[in-house]
């Protein structure tokens, strides 16, 4: 009976992280709420756009610079 690792469940953790960002003491959002849903409804960040999982909307990301 070998078991290998099977059923990797990470922690959670860093779901915050990912939506904020703490600068010069400040909290920052990463993430834009949707327009139509509200706050508390994230945009999902799509490469170069952002867009709602819930109503669909999208939204293009202005600081999207040149790929590197
Ligand atoms: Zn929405």
């Amino acid at each position: 009976m070998a078991e290998k690792g099977k059923g990797k469940g990470g922690p959670k953790k860093e779901t915050i992280a990912r939506y904020y960002t703490v600068k010069d003491g400040k909290v920052l959002r990463k993430n834009t709420w949707c327009p139509k849903c509200g706050p508390g409804i994230f945009l999902a960040v799509h490469g170069d756009r952002t867009s709602c999982g819930k109503c669909g909307y999208t939204e293009f990301r202005k600081e999207a610079g040149p790929k590197k």
